[in-house]
């Protein structure tokens, strides 16, 4: 079976305190543990949260390079996300894809980079409204899913893919359980035929946009969610009920 997973995706968001706030309440709250849980704050507050979260619960990262070292400005190396504690990274965000204009074959890289040096990955993929619109969506899906194999190969053991539409995030427009199930299992049914039973059994399938503590509970229980990517909410204390979501 597939363990529960439930990520906070804090983006460009919060302050040493408020950062502080959100770890002091995860450490005393009363965490499902038949879920894993798993942070990601801004870069300049990984350690921070590393030193101060209980250990029962892990951090990640929003962003990595596939370099070793070097003159990179402005990146950050696997081996320093190991150096500092940090075991997991979000890859391939809507939000870095478009803004940033992170192309599905340098997501797909730095994925490869990750997973073979031991740091785990939340890979993000999802359609836009258009392409939503124009019936796409499940080809957006398979051509992102395969940039990522055509790098990766067949280990995806590292990997949980994130299924975040674009038109849901940040919008307060969650997909239906019916949206998010048919995407979902279209996955599933993509990584059988072209990866592996393996994979398909094993690779956690996580819902993102616009989660929250009232639509978790509806999603949590379709077959192929194994749990979600969290933004906005998992600033809030409201998040603890996210993540209890499977109880
Ligand atoms: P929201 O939960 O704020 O819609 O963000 C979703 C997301 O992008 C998580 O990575």
């Amino acid at each position: 079976a597939r363990k529960f997973f439930v990520g906070g995706n804090f983006k460009m968001n919060g302050t040493i305190s408020s950062v502080k706030e959100i770890v002091n309440n995860l450490n005393n709250a009363q965490l499902d543990s038949n879920t894993e849980t798993v942070i990601a704050p801004p870069a300049l507050y990984l350690l921070l949260v590393r030193e101060n979260l209980k250990k029962e619960i892990g951090v990640a990262a929003q962003n990595v390079y596939d370099k070793p070292n070097g003159a990179f400005t402005g990146e950050i190396s696997v081996s320093q996300l190991q150096d500092s504690g940090i075991a997991w990274t979000i890859l391939g965000h809507s939000e870095r894809r478009t803004i940033l204009r992170e192309s599905d074959e340098v997501v797909a890289s730095k994925t490869k980079y990750a997973s073979d040096n031991g740091v785990s990955v939340i890979w993000c993929c999802g359609e836009s409204l258009e392409e939503r619109e124009a019936g796409k969506t499940l080809d957006v899906i398979a051509g992102q899913l395969a940039a990522l194999k055509k790098q990766l190969g067949s280990d995806w053991s590292r990997i949980v893919v994130a299924y975040e539409p674009i038109w849901a995030i940040g919008t307060g427009k969650v997909a239906t359980t019916q949206q998010a199930q048919e995407v979902h299992a279209s996955i599933r049914a993509w990584l059988k035929k072209e990866v592996s039973d393996k994979a398909a059994d094993e690779t956690r399938i996580l819902y993102g946009g616009s989660v929250s503590e009232k639509n978790c509970k509806d999603l949590s229980k379709e077959k192929d969610i194994d749990g979600f990517l969290v933004g906005g909410a998992s600033l809030k204390p409201a998040f603890v009920d996210i993540i209890n979501s499977n109880l």
